[in-house]
């Protein structure tokens, strides 16, 4: 029997984490190397310091480092919003009458309402480390484009935020708490770049995508002397600063003497996902554990239930790298979805790595049944969420609601990736019935996967 659970489980500041974990350390077989588009030969660290900087490119080329310590500054400023509680869904749990325990991670509660500061104070604190003059980058749901703007006015340095046009018009205050943070914010496409003039030229009423906002950001930052373009999802370095939220997560789970059987989160570029299921994913690679692990992802954007797992571009206007990763293809841009934050034509590469492995598996949903979900989380939990996050309580509800047939104790825990303040157009839009569920037909996936790079010897 587990002891008597409190409703909020915090951990002191003692007990939080003073390293991050790098998966890549426990698995067997790596995720396939960036490759060089022009050449098609892998990449070494240092072609990648036109791009990142030097600190971050080592995270994102380094695969043996198990434990990598989190420097005192960026924990100082983890201290201001973490350690994030682990709630027990008590009132969840009673509405569904299930005997299911359902605990939740909420990376909410910091301003910009979701993990990503865990990342952006970690890649503003390198560049500023470094010297750089600047950052630029893309934001689509305009979470990430918050947290760093926090991050770069705490560390003091300049930031040019790209925003997926569709996500800007939506969101006016979005862009506003950038905006008090100092940054400026551009709606892409734009015309402030040739990747934005050509996308516009070809598809003049677009609302944008990631991809092109981050097409757009890449260019501007290597034209800008002493720039660097940073990423809120997808790389390397991004799972592993979030792992902080999973390494948290299993301090807390283990003082209570519990173990999830089953653990989901959303995926978008696969940051939560991948650093909530962290520790678990090492417990289940070196055999110790065998938890059930769940992506869920919008049925307008199914990167990893129908994408292929090719290397592609990580933007639309395939100035980046390629990466082997389950995508949609890079010119894939998906249906006005409201998450979106789950936009995105690709997935991690570590993750798609160990979900092609068979290590966890992912499932998709329509954003009808997500707000359905979120509506009734909020009502029990109190608690507001994001519509990206939504799609893990989606999947929570119906794990809780099989243990209910079968009558199994599961322990299930997932990730409430933040708060869904700003996404009151699509809660409107939900309440009114008036939101639509676009589900892409395989044609309009062949014609974006007809777009895969050709490499000779590879693809
Ligand atoms: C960005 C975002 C996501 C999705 O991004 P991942 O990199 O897949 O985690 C999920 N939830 C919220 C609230 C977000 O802001």
């Amino acid at each position: 029997m587990s002891k008597k659970v409190p409703y909020r489980l915090y951990l002191t500041e003692d007990q939080m984490p003073k390293q991050w974990y790098n998966l890549r350390a426990d698995m067997k077989e790596q995720p396939d190397p960036l490759l060089n588009p022009g050449t098609g030969k892998p990449l070494a660290e240092q072609d990648l310091y036109p791009i990142f900087c030097e600190e971050l490119a080592h995270q994102e080329m380094d695969a043996e480092t198990r434990y990598v310590d989190i420097p005192e500054e960026i924990r100082e400023m983890y201290r201001i919003y973490r350690p994030s509680p682990l709630i027990r869904a008590y009132q969840l749990e009673k509405a569904l009458d299930t005997p299911a325990k359902i605990y939740y991670k909420f990376e909410g509660n910091n301003t910009s309402g979701s993990h990503k500061l865990n990342s952006a104070i970690a890649q503003a604190y390198y560049a500023k480390a470094q010297g750089l003059a600047g950052l630029t980058t893309e934001t689509g749901a305009g979470q990430w484009g918050t947290a760093l703007a926090e991050a770069c006015s705490y560390f003091n340095l300049p930031l040019t935020v790209f925003m997926v046009k569709g996500s800007y018009e939506q969101k006016p205050f979005r862009k506003a708490i950038i905006e008090t943070f100092g940054a400026e914010v551009i709606p892409s496409p734009s015309n402030t770049t040739e990747a934005g003039r050509k996308i516009l030229a070809e598809n003049p009423g677009t609302t944008g995508s990631l991809g092109c906002a981050i097409s757009e950001a890449v260019e501007k930052a290597v034209t800008s002397p002493n720039y660097r373009y940073v990423l809120g999802s997808v790389l390397n370095q991004v799972l592993l600063h979030q792992s902080v939220i999973g390494l948290e997560a299993k301090i807390a789970m283990d003082m209570l003497e519990e173990y999830p059987d089953i653990i989901i989160g959303c995926a978008g570029g696969g940051s939560n996902l991948g650093g909530l299921i962290a520790p678990y994913m090492q417990d289940k690679l070196l055999g110790k554990a065998n938890p059930e692990i769940y992506a869920v992802e919008p049925a307008s954007c199914p990167s990893l239930t129908r994408g292929r797992y090719a290397y592609d571009f990580c933007d639309t206007g395939k100035v980046t790298p390629l990466a082997r990763m389950y995508t949609l293809g890079c010119g894939f841009i998906p249906s006005a979805n409201h998450a979106g934050g789950l936009r995105y034509h690709g997935m991690s590469p570590i993750l798609s790595k160990l979900y092609h492995d068979g290590y966890m598996k992912a499932c998709s949903v329509e954003q009808t049944k997500v707000f359905e979900a979120a509506v009734f989380f909020a009502k029990n939990e109190t608690i507001l969420p994001a519509p990206e996050s939504s799609h893990a309580i989606w999947k929570a509800i119906e794990e809780a609601k099989k243990c209910k047939e079968t009558g199994e104790q599961k322990t299930i825990l997932f990730g409430l990736t933040g708060t869904g303040y700003f996404d009151m157009t699509a809660y409107t839009s939900y309440l009114a019935q008036t939101m639509s569920d676009y589900i892409p037909t395989d044609e309009d996936l062949e014609r974006a996967f007809a777009q895969l790079p050709k490499i000779p010897g590879i693809q």
